[in-house]
C-alpha cells in the first residue's frame, strides 16, 4: 500500500538519508528504531512531505509522487492520504478539545460543522475524552494532550497514520496510557508507522520493526526476529541497551 523508494535527503553537507526502500502492507503497524539521530523522524517526515526528499518517490495507495518533481498538487493528494501524530502534540491552543478534532475535517475535507461534530465526538470516546470535549490544551495532561492528537488523526480517517516518537515529550506516568490508546487503533487495522523508542511496545503492537542506522535500514523483520535473533551487529549493539 505504501512504497518508499530510494529516498536520499541531506541537510546540508550532512547525508541523513542514503537511499530507504520501504514497503507497507494494508493494516500494518511498522515501527521504525535505531539510535537517536539515524533519519527516522525525517524519513517519516519524507513520506508526507513536511520534509522534501532531494531523490526517490512516494507511492501511498495508487498514487505515486517523485520527491524532486513533485508540485503542490500532488503533495495536497498526498497529504490527504496520510495524518501525523507529533512529539509535541501541535495542538491549536486557543482551540477546545472538539475544535482541535473538527478543524481538519472542516477546513481540509470540506465537511459540515454538524458532520465533523458527529465525527469528532466518535473518535474522542475512542480514545477515552468524551468528558474533555470542551476543555482547552492547557488544562489537560500530556498523555490526554496526546491523546487528542491521536483522535485529531483518526477523525480523518487517513490510509496511514504516522507517529513522531508519540510518547518521548510525556512523563513516564503517562505513557502507558497513550500506548494503550495506539495498540486499541492498531486492533482495528489501521495502517501505521511509528517512530519509537518504546521497545515493549514495538515488540508487542508492530508487526514489523525497522531498524535504522546511520541514514540506512539495516535490518527489518517481524519484530520476534529482530528482538530474538538479530542478524546484525548494529542492531543487538542497540537492543543490548534496551535489555
Ligand atoms: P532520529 O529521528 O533518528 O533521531 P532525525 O531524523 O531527527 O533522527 O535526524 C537525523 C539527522 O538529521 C540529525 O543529525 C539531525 O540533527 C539532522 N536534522 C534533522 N532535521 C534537520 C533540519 N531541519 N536541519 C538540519 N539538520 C537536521
Amino acid at each position: 500500500m505504501i512504497t518508499l523508494s530510494n529516498i536520499h535527503k541531506s541537510f546540508g553537507p550532512q547525508e541523513v538519508l542514503k537511499g530507504i526502500d520501504l514497503t507497507v502492507d494494508q493494516g500494518d503497524v511498522v515501527a521504525i528504531l535505531g539510535p537517536s539521530g539515524s533519519g527516522k523522524t525525517t524519513l517519516l517526515r519524507c513520506v508526507n512531505f513536511l520534509e522534501r526528499a532531494d531523490e526517490g518517490q512516494v507511492q501511498i495507495s495508487g498514487l505515486t509522487v517523485d520527491c524532486k518533481h513533485a508540485r503542490k498538487h500532488d503533495i495536497v493528494q498526498l497529504r490527504r492520504k496520510t495524518a501525523m501524530v507529533f512529539q509535541h502534540y501541535n495542538l491549536f491552543k486557543h482551540k477546545t478539545v472538539l475544535e482541535n478534532v473538527t478543524e481538519g475535517l472542516i477546513i481540509a475535507q470540506k465537511r459540515s460543522k454538524a458532520d465533523a461534530r458527529t465525527r469528532a465526538l466518535h473518535v474522542l470516546e475512542q480514545v477515552g475524552l468524551s468528558d474533555k470535549i470542551n476543555a482547552y490544551p492547557s488544562m489537560l495532561s500530556g498523555g490526554q494532550q496526546q491523546r487528542v492528537g491521536i483522535a485529531r488523526a483518526l477523525a480523518l480517517n487517513p490510509e496511514v497514520i504516522l507517529f513522531d516518537e508519540p510518547t518521548s515529550a510525556l512523563d513516564p506516568e503517562l505513557v502507558g496510557e497513550v500506548l494503550a490508546v495506539i495498540r486499541n487503533i492498531a486492533r482495528e487495522g489501521i495502517t501505521m508507522i511509528v517512530v519509537t523508542h518504546e521497545m515493549g511496545f514495538a515488540r508487542e503492537v508492530a508487526n514489523r520493526v525497522v531498524f535504522m542506522d546511520g541514514g540506512s535500514v539495516v535490518e527489518e523483520g517481524a519484530p520476534e526476529e529482530v528482538f530474538s535473533r538479530p542478524q546484525q551487529e548494529r542492531t543487538r549493539q542497540f537492543l543490548s541497551r534496551y535489555s
